[in-house]
C-alpha cells in the first residue's frame, strides 16, 4: 500500500466571481520513499492540493470530495489533534518564502530544538545537541549555529527550512518551489543537499516546481497538471524522454536542455483557461494542435499507455 493516496480530491473556491474549480477529480499516488514531482503551469492546482494535503484550505476554499489516505488515515475526516500530531509525520516547507518563515528574533539553532520539542519526548538538552547535528547535515556548522536570520544568505536560509523540516525526521516532506529565484551555483547545492538528505533518512517527497530539470534531478516520478486536472503520470525519465499527452510534450518542447541535440525552443501558444468556466470535455482542447470533435465533447480518462498514466482521446483511439 502506497504511503500516500490521494483519490479523486476536488477543491473549490467560492469567489463572488464565481466557483474556482482549482483542483477537480485527482488522483495519484506516491509510496515509501518515492520522490513525485508535480509540475505544471502556474494556477494549475499544485499549491492547492499541497494545501489540501496539510489541511490548509481556508474559505473561499473547500475540500468538496475525495480521499487524502496517508499511511491508512483519511486526512480529510481526522479530528485536530490527530491532525497536529500528523503535522510531525508530514512537513510542507515553502521554500520560496523562507525569508519569511523564520522567526527573526530567535538563532536557527533555537527554531529547529523548538521543533524537535515539540514533537518528540526529548530534554532541553537532547534537543538542542539534534539542533546542531541537523545543521551540520545540512551544511551549516561553526558559528552559523549561533547565528539568527538576517545574518544568512538566501541559500542559507533555505538550507536552513530544510533543517528545520529535517529535524524530526518525517516520513513525508512536500517542497514547495525548490531553488525558484537563486542563483544557479546556490541552486546547485540546494539539490545535492535533498539528494544527500534523500540518501540518508529516505523520507517520501513531493516537491513542486515549475523547473523541469529539477524533475530530472531529484524525482523518481512526475505528475503533470493542466487547469485543475492531471493529464499525464509517469517516471521522470519516460516522461522527459517520451511525454505522451500533447500538454506534456509541449512543456519539454518549451523548455531549454543543456543535453543532447540542440533544438527548437516551441512556446505554448494560448493561455490557461478560466477555472471558473472551464472548456467542457478537454481542458487543454483551445490550445492543442492534435485536438478532435470528441475533445470538445467528451472529457478524457485517465488510462494507462505503455507505462504512462495518460488523459487524452490519442490514447484511447
Ligand atoms: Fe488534445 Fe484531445 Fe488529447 Fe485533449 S484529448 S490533449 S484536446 S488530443
Amino acid at each position: 500500500m502506497a504511503l500516500l493516496e490521494v483519490e479523486n480530491l476536488k477543491v473549490h473556491y467560492f469567489t463572488q466571481e464565481g466557483v474556482i474549480k482549482a483542483v477537480d477529480d485527482v488522483s495519484f499516488s506516491v509510496e515509501k520513499s518515492e520522490a513525485l514531482g508535480l509540475i505544471g503551469e502556474s494556477g494549475c492546482g499544485k499549491t492547492t492540493i499541497v494545501s489540501a494535503l496539510m489541511r490548509f484550505v481556508k474559505p473561499p476554499g473547500r475540500v468538496l470530495g475525495g480521499k487524502i489516505i496517508f499511511n491508512g488515515r483519511d486526512i480529510v475526516t481526522m479530528n485536530d489533534e490527530e491532525m497536529r500530531l500528523l503535522r510531525g509525520e508530514m512537513i510542507s516547507i515553502s521554500l520560496q518564502s523562507a525569508q519569511n518563515a523564520l522567526n527573526p528574533l530567535m538563532p536557527i539553532r533555537g527554531q529547529i530544538s523548538e521543533k524537535i520539542l515539540e514533537h518528540e519526548c526529548v530534554t532541553k538538552e537532547e534537543a538542542w545537541e539534534s539542533a546542531k547535528k541537523q545543521l551540520e547535515l545540512v551544511g551549516l556548522s561553526g558559528d552559523n549555529i549561533k547565528s539568527y536570520p538576517h545574518e544568512f544568505s538566501g541559500g542559507m536560509k533555505q538550507a536552513a527550512m530544510i533543517a528545520i523540516a529535517a529535524a524530526c525526521n518525517p516520513k513525508f516532506l512536500i517542497v514547495d518551489e525548490l531553488v525558484t529565484g537563486l542563483d544557479v551555483i546556490i541552486q546547485r547545492q540546494l539539490l545535492t543537499l535533498i539528494n544527500n538528505l534523500r540518501g540518508k533518512w529516505r523520507p517520501s517527497m513531493i516537491f513542486i516546481t515549475h523547473d523541469l530539470a529539477v524533475i530530472a534531478e531529484t524525482c523518481d516520478n512526475v505528475a503533470v497538471m493542466y487547469a485543475g486536472k492531471l493529464v499525464e503520470q509517469a517516471s521522470a525519465v519516460s516522461l522527459y524522454e517520451n511525454p505522451m499527452h500533447p500538454y506534456s510534450q509541449a512543456l519539454i518542447q518549451a523548455y531549454p536542455s543543456t543535453r543532447g541535440e540542440k533544438k527548437q525552443l516551441r512556446s505554448i501558444p494560448g493561455a490557461p483557461p478560466s477555472l471558473i468556466n472551464p472548456p467542457t470535455g478537454c481542458r487543454f482542447y483551445p490550445r492543442c494542435s492534435y485536438a478532435m470533435d470528441v475533445c470538445q465533447e467528451m472529457e478524457p480518462a485517465l488510462k494507462e499507455a505503455d507505462g504512462h498514466i495518460v488523459a487524452c482521446h490519442l490514447m484511447q483511439e
